[in-house]
C-alpha cells in the first residue's frame, strides 16, 4: 500500500482502527473521515434514545393490554395463539431461564424487539392487531397495520445495526430519525417530546482536534 509523505488518513491509526472500509460507507458530506465517523455515532446515539423509548413503551403497554385481553397464559400455554414465530421466541426465553418457572413479567422483559414487532404482522390481523389498534396507539397513528409493521421493521433493523456497530448514516436511512420519532409519538407523545428535546446534541468538537 502506498502512503503519502504528508499527513494522510491512509496511515492514520484512528482510521486504521475503525477501518477505511467502514469510514467510506458512511454517507456524510464531511471530508474529514473522523468527522464522518462521529456523525454516524451521533445519529446512532440519537436513534438509540428514540428506539429504546419505542421498545420500552411498546413492551410495557402491549404486554399489559394483551394480558388483560387474553390472560397471562398468552405468554405460556396460550402462546400458540401468537403464531409459531412469536411462540418460538417465548419458548427460547423460557428454555434459557435458570428458574424452573419464569414469571410472566420476567419473561416479558427478556423478549426481543422482534417478538413485539411480530404482533403487527399480517397473521396477527385478527388477534393482537385489533387490541393494539384500539388501545396501544393514539389517534395520530395511521390505522393501517402495514404502515406500523414496516415502520417497526425499520426500528428493528436500526436497533440491530447500532448494537453491532454497523453504519446507520446511509442514504437508505435518510429521514429515519424523524420516522422513528413519529412512531414513538404514536405510542407515547410524552416520551417523544421528552426524547426529542434531549437529542439536540453534537459529537463534533467546537474546534477541530487534529491536523487537516
Ligand atoms: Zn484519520
Amino acid at each position: 500500500m502506498f502512503f503519502a509523505n504528508t499527513y494522510s488518513h491512509q496511515k492514520c491509526q484512528f482510521c486504521l482502527d475503525v477501518s477505511h472500509e467502514k469510514l467510506a460507507s458512511i454517507s456524510s458530506l464531511a471530508d474529514d473521515p473522523h468527522a464522518r465517523y462521529f456523525a454516524n455515532q451521533e445519529l446512532g446515539l440519537k436513534l438509540w434514545v428514540v428506539i429504546s423509548g419505542i421498545e420500552l413503551t411498546l413492551r410495557n403497554r402491549a404486554s399489559a393490554l394483551l394480558i388483560s385481553e387474553f390472560g397471562e397464559e398468552l405468554f405460556s400455554t396460550g402462546a400458540w395463539r401468537l403464531g409459531s414465530a412469536a411462540e418460538s421466541r417465548i419458548q427460547k426465553v423460557s428454555a434459557r431461564s435458570k428458574a424452573t418457572s419464569l414469571s410472566a413479567n420476567d419473561l416479558i422483559t427478556q423478549l426481543p424487539l422482534s417478538f413485539w414487532t411480530l404482533l403487527f404482522s399480517k397473521r396477527m390481523e385478527s388477534t393482537t392487531w385489533p387490541v393494539l389498534m384500539r388501545s396501544l396507539i393514539n389517534g395520530a397513528a395511521p390505522t393501517s397495520r402495514g404502515v406500523l409493521y414496516s415502520r417497526l421493521l425499520e426500528t428493528l433493523e436500526l436497533r440491530n445495526r447500532i448494537a453491532h456497530h454497523e453504519v446507520v448514516l446511509k442514504a437508505r436511512f435518510q429521514g429515519a430519525l424523524e420516522r422513528q420519532l413519529e412512531l414513538l409519538s404514536w405510542i407515547s407523545i410524552d416520551f417523544k417530546r421528552e426524547a426529542e428535546a434531549r437529542i439536540n446534541f453534537s459529537l463534533q468538537p467546537v474546534e477541530s482536534q487534529h491536523e487537516q
